[in-house]
């Protein structure tokens, strides 16, 4: 760390302790050049990121808006409560670990989008309808048709079942 008083690159440190209930280090540090000691505390940046939007507007991160937008896609679908609150909790595990002053929305909806994938494919649709600029139509149905690939193969028999319950119940 360079010294504030003459500015030499090369400084030492020379005393470290940890500071209040131990999440924080003060720092006692002495320039080489010099000799004067300067102090220096760290802590960890656990603060959430601000947003940037697309339009290059930035908001304070609000975690209400994040649920809200989650909740929004899920509704009516059969998920439990639990399940929403452990998507809420990966973001924010996201955000704070970006260790980032700055996120974009848009990363924050690609986070978003990887946890409704797993929870509930029908939510999932609709957020990224919504949120991601599909770039046309058809970029829309490839994604629908992946998703109904990943189908389990007991769900798949199913649906070929009621297909064909009308043939031969004659005899
Ligand atoms: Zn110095």
């Amino acid at each position: 760390m360079r010294c504030p008083f003459c500015i030499d690159p090369d400084t030492r440190v020379i005393d470290s302790r940890l500071v209040g209930e131990g999440d924080q280090i003060r720092r006692r540090r002495e320039c080489t050049k010099c000799k004067e000691r300067f102090t220096t505390y760290e802590s960890a940046e656990l603060n959430f990121p601000r947003i940037t939007k697309s339009d290059g507007r930035r908001e304070p991160f609000k975690e209400e808006k994040l649920r809200g937008g989650i909740l929004r896609a899920l509704e009516k679908r059969p998920v439990e409560m639990d399940r929403v609150e452990i998507a809420v909790a990966n973001i924010l595990h996201k955000l704070r670990a970006s260790g980032e002053r700055e996120v974009k929305s848009m990363q924050i909806g690609d986070w978003v989008m990887e946890e409704l994938r797993t929870i509930d494919q029908v939510a999932y649709v609709r957020f990224a309808s919504v949120y991601r600029s599909f770039e046309d139509v058809r970029a829309f149905l490839e994604e629908i048709e992946n998703l109904e690939n990943e189908l389990p193969p007991e769900l798949k028999k199913d649906q070929l079942d009621l297909l064909q319950s009308d043939d031969g119940d004659d005899s």
